[in-house]
């Protein structure tokens, strides 16, 4: 038990939280370690200890939950040419991304990436499209981009294996480009229907493309950041794209407020 709690203590000094030290520990080198450390963190373990029996570390000096923005419904899911709505399960979409070419990038693909969680998921995450390391796994966020993701959502509780994780497009772009509005065209009714079936609690939309594909809209990363939009009644955030984090560091403490809007949403 003391055990669990040192690691969980640590855990959370290398995300960021309070300054602690916890016996011999490495310099953190977690990616999202430099997210601000919480407000009011207390700096002696005690008061730790005591404090994250109560209030989850992440909640410390998270931005209260901001008011609505855009609301959307998708379009009914007569797509293709096909009736998506004849798919009942997450793993019929996934075969039928897997086995159909809707657009130029899938004669190209390796592999499909057609996503991968809980089909039950109370989070879905949302990126643009696969990159190297994904096209040759079949499997989403596996790359840089998703080792940091991994670690923003332990630094909020979230374990990877609880939320669905999947992509605006399905294949991946040449060179990692922007998918095209054709292609999102093409590729977006897949998504549409896998959040028809999961019918998460919570949409965290990472990147411009994957908040402008799923609300409709051409607008700025920074306006639609920080509302909480409705798509087809499920409260979706947007936020930066990890892969840009990784770019500018500047923006790991947006997204770090980001991630706890839509943490909180779950508990709601
Ligand atoms: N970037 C994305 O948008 N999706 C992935 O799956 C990996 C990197």
């Amino acid at each position: 038990m003391a055990d669990e709690l040192r690691r969980y203590l640590a855990q959370q000094v290398e995300l960021g939280g309070a300054e602690i030290i916890l016996g011999r520990r490495p310099a953190p080198r977690n990616p999202v370690a430099d997210i601000p450390a919480a407000e009011g963190a207390p700096s002696d373990p005690v008061r730790a200890a005591g404090a994250a029996d109560s209030e989850p570390k992440w909640k410390k000096g998270a931005p209260p939950i901001p008011g609505p923005g855009l609301v959307v419904m998708s379009p009914t899911p007569v797509l293709l040419g096909n009736d998506l709505g004849v798919l009942e399960s997450i793993e019929a979409v996934a075969e039928r991304i897997s086995t159909t070419y809707c657009c130029d990038l899938c004669p190209k693909r390796t592999h499909a990436v057609p996503g991968e969680g809980n089909p039950h998921a109370k989070l879905v995450l949302v990126g643009e499209g696969p990159g190297a390391t994904e096209d040759a796994t079949g499997r989403p966020f596996v790359g840089q981009a998703g080792q940091l993701l991994d670690s923003i959502l332990e630094a909020i509780d979230v374990p990877r294996s609880s939320v669905y994780i999947t992509n605006i497009v399905k294949c991946r772009p040449p060179q990692n480009r922007k998918p095209l509005p054709d292609e999102i065209a093409a590729c977006i009714p897949y998504l549409h229907r896998q959040l028809d079936l999961i019918r998460p609690k919570v949409i965290l939309a990472m990147g411009g493309t994957a908040g402008e594909s799923l609300l409709g809209v051409r607008k700025s990363l920074g306006d639609l950041r920080g509302k909480v939009h409705t798509y087809n009644g499920i409260p979706l955030v947007v936020t930066y794209h990890p892969a840009a984090l990784l770019r500018n560091p500047n923006w790991k403490k947006p997204t770090w407020d980001d991630v706890r809007i839509a943490r909180q949403l779950l508990d709601r």
